[in-house]
């Protein structure tokens, strides 16, 4: 198949794209740069089965000749990152779906938009089902992220239902592994390279919220199953193994045990979501899908990823 993502030098995006490679497949990446990075998509310069479009979806696409499949992979997805820029954060997840579901009207493909457990907000049911519809506050910080993100699986579902565009939607929850950006702020990532660094490991609040980690090999598998399912509402991906941001920081600092980082506590950023974890079972029975990464393993290897290039000499 011929396949565009768009967010295609981001985290996810570049990880998906070498799942899909080795499948075969043909591959358009589709990105801005806004907070990808070209080194995430270095190692595929030159495959003859990969070319890559720099351009902003906010504007309108051009692909000359068939495409098959659209994962909608772009977007700022760290609390830094959307808060940073934040209207780009709206546009891409508003006019951004809204012009890759009209080129996959135009071309006759099927359409994959990645969605986030932000969608249920602060959530009052626990674990989140897809069939909750969430507590967010529609002018909070975080709503130019998590409205945004309703906003598009609207959008996704509107096209679907008027226009017979052939849509899926996925819901991540927090996943982790090498290439995340070292500096976007996200929770693994900041207290690994603070643990390399000797630099203290910085815990917001009493660090008793808690949020479920996914290793993103188990992620990419999963949004692929997604996309070559017949299932058009939400589907949540993500590890529901929960934990509190306190075990997190202590597991990671086990795993480095030359670290000399103490633990410090800092203010709770408003509107952070107390609890986080993702109800499986529709993935498991629509997809016969589940992470098989442990932990351990999954953290073992992003330390290693990072462990030459973050330490500061
Ligand atoms: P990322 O920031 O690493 O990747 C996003 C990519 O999208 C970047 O390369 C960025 O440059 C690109 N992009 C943003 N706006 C664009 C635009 N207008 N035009 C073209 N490219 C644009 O983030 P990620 O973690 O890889 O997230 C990918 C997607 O998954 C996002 O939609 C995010 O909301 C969603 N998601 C991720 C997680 C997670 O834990 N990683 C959780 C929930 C949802
Ligand atoms: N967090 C923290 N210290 C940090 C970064 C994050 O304690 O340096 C906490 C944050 O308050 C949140 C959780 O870790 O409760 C996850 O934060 P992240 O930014 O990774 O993603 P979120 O799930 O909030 O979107």
């Amino acid at each position: 198949m011929r396949i565009l993502i768009s967010g295609a030098a981001g985290f996810l995006g570049s990880h998906l794209t070498d799942l899909l490679l080795a499948q075969g497949h043909e591959i358009v990446g589709v990105d801005n740069f806004i907070t990808g990075k070209d080194d995430n998509i270095a190692h595929l310069k030159g495959k003859p089965k990969y070319s890559f479009l720099r351009h902003d979806v906010i504007e309108p696409i051009k692909i000359d000749g068939p495409v098959d499949r659209i994962y909608h992979m772009a977007s700022p997805a760290s609390p830094i990152g959307y808060v940073k820029h934040q209207v780009a954060t709206m546009k891409v997840n508003s006019q951004g779906t809204w012009n890759l579901l009209e080129l996959s009207i135009e071309k006759n493909a099927r359409f994959l938009m990645a969605s986030t457990s932000e969608t249920y907000g602060d959530p009052s049911v626990h674990p989140q089902r897809e069939d909750y519809w969430g507590n967010v506050n529609p002018i909070g910080l975080r709503s130019m992220y998590d409205e945004a993100k309703r906003f598009s699986e609207a959008c996704t579902m509107a096209y679907h239902r008027e226009r017979k565009a052939d849509t899926r939607i996925i819901r991540i929850f927090n996943t982790y592994g090498p290439r995340m950006d070292p500096y976007d702020g996200r929770v693994v990532i900041s207290f690994i390279r603070q643990a390399l660094n000797n630099e203290p490991i910085t815990v917001f609040g009493e660090g008793k919220q808690t949020r479920s980690l996914c290793y993103v090999s188990d992620l990419v598998r999963g949004i692929n199953l997604v996309m070559e399912s017949d299932f058009h509402e939400p589907i949540n991906l993500g590890n529901p193994e929960e934990m509190t941001i306190l075990q997190i920081a202590k597991e990671i600092l086990a795993l480095i045990p030359q670290s000399r980082s103490p633990i410090v506590h800092m203010p709770m950023p408003p509107d952070d979501p107390r609890v986080r974890c993702p109800d499986i079972t529709r993935a498991k029975q629509i997809l016969g899908w589940h992470p098989v990464v442990p932990r351990r393993e999954g953290l073992g290897k992003m330390i290693e990823f990072y462990k030459d290039q973050l330490v500061k000499k």
